[in-house]
């Protein structure tokens, strides 16, 4: 038999559905390898009815029930999605006391398609960072190399689904946090259209950006996975109504036109990512797909932009969390004020508070024109730009980073030098269109980097289509 957990979800489904394996036997594998790989620390909780629901769906499987699509399949989810009656952290200290009194709309649709939610992933406080090393639960490893970072902040989904700990997880976006840890450890990780998934249950970073997706061992078991959380939500009103195709009966095309954006390549000059990337346009090519350039002027603003709108946010949805309704209250606190700043103070990390305080400050009156608004016509320019490049192309590639996951404590303590691992992946946040990332090669210590194929709006169908040519072009398989 060969080993289960280096199965993805359809195929774990279609072997419980054949009765190859138990439901049980797939857990118990998974928690195995948790256990096993626990240096990795990419997750912060296995619960503890997994088992009792693996042997829910073996009764039903030896019942003759009707099996649902995923039945029994085991995923992990990251720290700041809900699920009824289990912790939600969001890897923070000030977050322990919390346990989800609903479902959030992503796991209630997982959880009728018959998926079992086997644990927690660890991230960076809050979702703020791009190496889950600012984390309550200390620093998640990166499942090729552990004296690297899994990147963040959803590190620790990505870590646990490159390194065989659950068929498949969730994580969030909000500048880069699923592709970015996708790329460092070799995984498939999509953000998604803004608005494509509700965001009911997911906790807060910056509303207008943040987007939960599947992180994935295979391009299939992404495509099937979005599909399922997709779709109109009554309780997110940014949820869209675009109907969510069909995306298992792709059929890629002979050829494709892409776009290049020079403002991308000029950053690329000197980077480790450029012959990786070079490799894949000249084989696209060959393959007679047409290559078109164009400008993103506004290109270099983007993580101006993303810190400007992102703290913004960030600042007034962290004002709920004050030791009163949710968070842990401080013990030194004699009155109600000090229930706030003592609880926030000792509750917050230094990075978040670092957020809060960017944040307050470009809201704040007096430079809110200067820096906010600013921001907000900005990303509208940008916005402009790129999509009039779709115009002229099916998608537009870019390096999901500018090199290989980095060495745990490398960044020092410049925050900025952190910001900067957002350099290719908050465009899409900004202008609010998918983008995956997929594994296209190898760097420095034969580590894995990432490929973005990004596409318009609504256009993940499309966005799929084009993963699975390039992929197969890759392998040098016929496309
Ligand atoms: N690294 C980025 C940040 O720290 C992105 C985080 C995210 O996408 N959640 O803000």
């Amino acid at each position: 038999m060969t080993d289960v957990t280096k199965l993805g979800v359809l195929e774990t489904a279609k072997l419980i559905r054949e009765k190859k394996v138990s439901c049980e036997e797939v857990v118990r594998a998974y928690i195995k390898n948790i256990e096993e790989k626990i240096v990795l620390n990419a997750v912060v909780e296995v619960f503890d009815d997994a088992i009792d629901e693996a042997k829910k769906v073996d009764e039903r499987v030896k019942n003759g029930e009707k099996l649902r699509a995923l039945e029994g399949v085991p995923m992990l989810i990251k720290d700041n999605i809900l699920i009824t009656g289990k912790h939600a952290g969001c890897a923070s200290r000030f977050m322990q006391n919390f346990v989800a009194p609903y479902d959030a709309t992503v796991i209630a649709k997982l959880r009728n398609e018959g998926v079992i939610f086997l644990g927690r992933t660890n991230m960076d406080e809050f979702a703020m960072g791009s190496s889950t090393e600012k984390s309550c639960y200390g620093i998640c490893r990166n499942a090729l190399d552990t004296s690297r970072v899994p990147g963040g902040s959803s590190g620790g989904s990505a870590s646990a689904v490159g390194a065989n700990l659950a068929c498949a997880s969730l994580g969030s976006d909000t500048g880069g946090s699923i592709r970015q840890p996708a790329s460092y450890n070799g995984v498939y990780g999509v953000k998604p259209t803004y608005g494509r998934v509700s965001r009911y249950g997911l906790i807060a970073f910056a509303s207008s950006l943040d987007q939960i997706g599947p992180i994935t061992k295979n391009i299939e078991d992404n495509a099937y996975l979005l599909k399922v959380i997709s779709g109109k939500d009554e309780h997110d009103m940014t949820s869209a109504s675009a109907s969510v195709d069909d995306y298992n009966e792709i059929k890629s095309q002979k050829s494709y036109k892409f776009g290049i954006c020079d403002e991308v390549e000029k950053q690329l000059t000197n980077l480790v990512t450029k012959p990786v990337y070079d490799k894949i346009i000249e084989k696209l090519k060959k393959n007679g797909c047409e290559f078109v350039h164009f400008s993103i002027k506004d290109f270099d603003l983007c993580l101006p932009i993303y810190y400007v709108l992102s703290t913004a946010e960030a600042t007034s949805n962290l004002g709920r969390f004050d030791g009163v309704k949710y968070t842990v209250r401080s013990e030194r606190a004699d009155n109600v004020p000090e229930i706030y700043t003592k609880s926030r103070s000792e509750g917050f990390g230094e990075e978040v508070k670092r957020r809060i305080m960017l944040g307050s400050y470009v809201l704040s009156s007096g430079y809110y024109d200067a820096y906010y608004n600013k921001a907000k016509k900005l990303q509208r320019r940008l916005t402009n730009q790129l999509t009039d490049a779709f115009k002229e192309c099916d998608a537009v590639l870019l390096p999901t980073t500018a090199n290989v996951a980095f060495k745990i404590g490398s960044k020092g303590d410049n925050p900025i030098d952190m910001y900067l691992e957002d350099l290719f992946t908050t465009l899409a946040n900004i202008t609010g269109v998918p983008s995956f990332s997929i594994p296209c090669g190898k760097g420095e210590g034969d580590m894995p980097l990432g490929l973005q194929i990004m596409c318009n709006k609504f256009e993940e169908r499309k966005m799929y289509e084009i993963a699975k040519y390039i992929e197969k072009l890759l392998k040098g398989e016929n496309v």
